[in-house]
Formats: structure tokens, sequence, C-alpha cells
């Protein structure tokens, strides 16, 4: 695969029963950029997300015929090959919905959640991990005298972080997000925006959005789905 390409989708098509949603889709998404994902609603926009995490195989009537291939750090996979371990592949791939999505639970069991899932027996290096995954997403000082309280005090800006610190505690190599800013005031947008900014040093980010000027700030590539 070429050097700068992370994510390699050829002949894509996808349905729900009968119903078809993606028709003979190809695309290659740059490395450690923000692509864009835009197009009026029910184009496909959430599914196209879910079949480079696979998330969509659980979903009943869902076919998807094609490729996706990822440039992974240790090798290139096809993550649909039967090798790929699914916990694998979520650890790499990782997601953010439209609504932030807490856990009941508190603001330090949240974050920690896909350590405690991926097997992690130290409580220092997940106390590490947590806190580290909060200072990305610039929440650390804001919840830090308060980690045991329920997630669900915070306010949704602050929510929607939480779960992008917890999408990242595992460091993933991609991560995709679906409008993550449409249910949140101004000023969250803005942090969440300047949050992608910093991250896609590191990170491959695939982001549906359409907010025009919201594409306008911070994608370096937009994909139209019509
Ligand atoms: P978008 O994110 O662009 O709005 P979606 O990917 O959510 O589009 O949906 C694309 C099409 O697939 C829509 O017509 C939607 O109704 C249909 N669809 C989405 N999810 C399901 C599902 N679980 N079962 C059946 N049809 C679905
Ligand atoms: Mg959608």
């Amino acid at each position: 695969m070429d050097a700068n390409i992370k994510i390699s989708i050829k002949n894509l098509s996808f349905r729900y029963y009968r119903r078809n949603v993606i028709d003979n889709l190809s695309f290659r998404f740059a490395e450690n950029k923000i692509t864009a994902i835009t197009g009026p609603s029910g184009q496909g926009k959430s599914t196209l997300l879910t079949t480079i995490n696979r998330l969509w195989e659980d979903i009943p009537g869902a076919c998807m015929t094609g490729n996706v291939t990822i440039q992974f750090k240790e090798a290139v996979k096809n993550i649909y090959d039967r090798s790929i371990d699914l916990p694998w592949l979520r650890k790499k791939v990782g997601m953010v919905f439209q609504s932030p999505n807490p856990l009941p639970m508190s603001i330090f069991k949240n974050t920690a959640f896909p350590l405690k899932l991926a097997g992690e027996k130290d409580n220092r290096v997940t106390a590490s991990k947590v806190e580290n995954a909060l200072k990305k997403t610039f929440l650390w000082n804001e919840v830090k005298d308060r980690l045991q309280n329920d997630a669900r005090t915070l306010s949704g800006g602050q929510q929607q972080r939480l779960c992008m610190a917890r999408a990242l505690v595992l460091e993933p190599e991609v991560l995709l997000l679906d409008e993550p800013t449409s249910s949140l005031d101004p000023l969250s947008v803005s942090v969440i925006e300047n949050l992608l900014l910093d991250l896609k040093h590191n990170q491959t980010i695939i982001m549906v959005s359409h907010y025009l000027d919201q594409i306008k700030r911070i994608a370096d590539h937009v994909m139209e789905l019509e």
C-alpha cells in the first residue's frame, strides 16, 4: 500500500436486506489526517464507518462485499481476513458516537473500561493510562478531583470528551467519529475540534459531519456520499 495511505476501501457494497446503501465504493483515507465524510442523511455515512471496525456484523440483514485494508504499524491487513481477531481490531480502530454514551459508572471506570476488557490487571498502569487519556481530551483538570463521581453528572461536552478519552485509552491508530459534535454547545464544539487537530499528529481520523463550516475548519480531505 502507498506510504501515506492508512485505509483502503475497494469495491465496497453494502445492503440491509434487499436495500442497497453503498454501491461499489472505492476510497483511500490518508494517514494522520482528518477526512470528513459528508452528504445528505440516509446516504450510508454511519454505515460506512461501521465497515471500518466491523461493527455492522451483528446487525440483522446487513451484508457487505468488498475489501477494507488497513496499514497498521505492524503490518498491512485485510480486516475481513479470517485471521483477524475482533478485540484486537477494535483496539486499533476506536469509535465515538453522535451522542455521548457514558456507561453508568464513575468517570474513572468509564475511561478504564476498555483497559479492563483488554485484560489489564496492573492498577498503576491503568491509573496512568486513564490520566493520560483524560489529559489528551483536556478533561483531566476538570475531573481529577472527582474521578469517582458518576460520569453522567458531567456536562454534555465533558461527556463527549470522556467518550473520546475512553476511545483513546487503548491508543488506537484510527479514530472513527460519527457526528461527534452535533449534540454539543458551540464552546464544546470548538474544544473538540481543537482536540481533533491535536490528535491527528498520531491518529488517522475519519469523521462524519454535515457542518460545512466545521469541515472547512478542520478537515484535510472530504469524501462526499451522494
Ligand atoms: P447516514 O449516516 O448517512 O444518515 P445510515 O448509514 O445511517 O446513513 O443509513 C443508510 C440507510 O440504511 C438508511 O436508509 C437507513 O434507513 C438504512 N439503515 C441504517 N441502519 C439500518 C439497520 N440497522 N437496518 C436496516 N436499515 C438500516
Ligand atoms: Mg448517520
